[in-house]
């Protein structure tokens, strides 16, 4: 039976970089992670290739970026024929209360986070409806569902991730095509790594589990999420945070 075909965003770190690896494991995927330096990328892909992943690859792509995503996906579509699973996983944070944020930092943070759902599904989802199947999948953030001090571009951009799924779920019900969110907690990675640790310290001490989300926890929801048997779950959203906010 042929792979089916993944697109990641974002998928060279972090929690992309897990969901990346937890397709692999299956053995039934094949993955394309985008993300921004071709250069970060190529000596990503080799260290893979080094550990023995194989049906592997990696494509610099700017997502805030239409023209840039119509072409990669253009040029995945020649090669491939098809794109079975789309997980829009890329994204970034610019913490600051509104009183101090600069416009560059809201733009920054709306464009990565939320624009680029359409820079990248839209081209994807014209090649899914030709197929007629397709798993979106949307990483969103449990800042998204309550709001967090100094957040309110990320917060803003996460949040309208549900409106996005939920309306694109109801546009693909009936094409086999299946859109969800993954809303995970505080997850240990890069994106953690500049928070004061007196102030990672009170987060945790908040989270019921007492701990922080692995990147690896939150791969295994997703790669459930893309399978053929999940074509009943549509415009749903999934909580992954220790506890930390039940909605
Ligand atoms: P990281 O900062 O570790 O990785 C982010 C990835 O996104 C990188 O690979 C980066 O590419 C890519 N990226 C950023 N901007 C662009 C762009 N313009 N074009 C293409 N790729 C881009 O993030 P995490 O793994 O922590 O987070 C992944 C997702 O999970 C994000 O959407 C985040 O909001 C969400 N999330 C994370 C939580 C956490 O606690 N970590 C909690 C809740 C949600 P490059 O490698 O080239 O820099």
């Amino acid at each position: 039976m042929a792979k089916k075909i993944v697109l990641i965003t974002g998928g060279i770190r972090g929690i992309g970089e897990a969901i990346t690896h937890e397709f692999l494991k299956n053995g039934n995927y094949l993955v394309i992670a985008l993300a921004t330096n071709a250069e970060r990328n190529r000596q990503w892909l080799e260290k893979q290739q080094q550990a023995g992943l194989i049906d592997i690859d990696t494509i610099a792509c700017n997502i805030t970026d239409f023209t840039e995503c119509q072409k990669v996906v253009g040029e995945l579509k020649a090669k491939y024929k098809k794109i079975d699973v789309l997980v829009n996983n890329a994204g970034i944070t610019r913490d600051k209360t509104l009183k101090k944020m600069i416009k560059e930092d809201w733009d920054a943070v709306i464009r990565t986070d939320l624009d680029s759902l359409f820079n990248v599904t839209q081209p994807v989802l014209n090649i899914m409806l030709e197929n007629c199947y397709g798993r979106i999948i949307n990483i969103s953030s449990v800042n998204g569902q309550k709001g967090q001090f100094g957040q309110t571009a990320y917060a803003a951009a996460k949040a309208g991730m549900y409106g996005f799924t939920k309306s694109l779920a109801l546009e693909t019900a009936r094409k086999n095509i299946t859109v969800n969110t993954v809303s995970p907690g505080y997850i240990a990675t890069d994106m953690m790594k500049d928070i004061p640790q007196e102030i990672l310290d009170k987060l945790i001490s908040q989270i019921p589990v007492a701990r922080l989300g692995k990147a690896e926890e939150v791969a295994r929801l997703v790669v459930f999420l893309a399978d053929e048997l999940s074509g009943y779950i549509t415009g749903a959203d999934f909580s992954i945070n220790g506890g930390l906010y039940m909605s």
